[in-house]
């Protein structure tokens, strides 16, 4: 039952990504062929890059969604996966615990608990209880001839949040522009917000053109929106947001 790491690996990325957003733009404002255009410019990434910018910026965003990155995490709780399914515009297949069984979970220990010894022991006694409960609850619906997943998918109800789960994510990029501006943002919950910057660092280094300005919505608004109760400080507040 040892603790866990998050871990982002991108399993795939559509092919020809910026030429497809370009043609995409194009085709709009094109008497062409859509699949002439996309095989004329293939290869000029900094005119298409100039386009698409002039195009997106004016908020017609809709031609970033042809493009998709799928990514594989691991290393991550319960409690993150909750959040992240809650972002509509994707698809997602996660590690069942009706079909795993958790009878050796890993966990994810949040940093201000890892960093108090008495929170970390105390923390470790629960998981250990867990443990313990979950498998003799196991060990008790068997003897009623109850196993397999009718048997998981029960005693599952006692595990916590804290247990890790594996999820493949498909984003497209559109999507992925919305996500990085809620979930960078140092409002977001840390746990969440470090896989939100890992992914964001893929997507930088996959597709700079579309995603290097990227980032909590305060980068592209030049001030913070969540008013001074809750902004970071890192850009000012909203005057409308300042206490009067
Ligand atoms: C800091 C923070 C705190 C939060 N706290 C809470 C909380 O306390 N409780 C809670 O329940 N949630 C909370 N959330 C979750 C939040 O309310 C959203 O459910 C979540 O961020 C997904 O955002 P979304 O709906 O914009 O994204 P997506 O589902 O990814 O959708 C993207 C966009 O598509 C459009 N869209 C998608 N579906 C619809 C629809 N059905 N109708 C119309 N337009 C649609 C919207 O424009 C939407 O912004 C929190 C989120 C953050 C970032």
């Amino acid at each position: 039952m040892p603790k866990s790491k998050l871990n982002v690996k991108l399993l795939d990325l559509t092919d020809n990504a910026l030429a497809l957003i370009y043609a995409s733009c194009r085709q709009c404002y094109s008497a062409e062929f859509g699949g002439d255009i996309f095989e004329k410019i293939k290869e000029d990434r900094k005119k298409q890059a100039a386009f698409i910018a002039k195009i997106v910026s004016s908020g017609h965003e809709s031609p970033l969604e042809h493009v998709k990155f799928t990514f594989a995490v691991e290393g991550v709780s319960r409690a993150l996966t909750h959040q992240l399914v809650r972002h509509r515009m994707a698809s997602y297949s996660q590690q069942s615990q009706r079909y795993v069984k958790e009878n050796d979970f890993d966990y994810i220990i949040p940093p201000s608990i890892e960093s108090d010894p008495s929170a970390l022991e105390e923390f470790g006694r629960t998981m250990s209880a867990i443990q313990g409960s979950y498998t003799r609850i196991l060990e008790m619906l068997a003897k009623k001839g109850v196993s397999g997943e009718a048997a998981n998918q029960d005693a599952r109800f006692v595990l916590p949040q804290a247990a890790e789960t594996k999820i493949i994510v498909t984003m497209n990029c559109r999507e992925l522009l919305h996500f990085f501006k809620y979930r960078c943002c140092a409002r977001a919950q840390w746990e969440i917000r470090n896989l939100a910057q890992k992914m964001l660092s893929v997507c930088q280094e996959n597709l700079p053109e579309i995603f290097s300005a990227a980032g909590a919505k305060c980068v592209y608004l030049g001030f913070c929106p969540e008013g001074e109760r809750f902004t970071c400080g890192r850009f000012p507040v909203k005057e409308a947001n300042k206490k009067t």
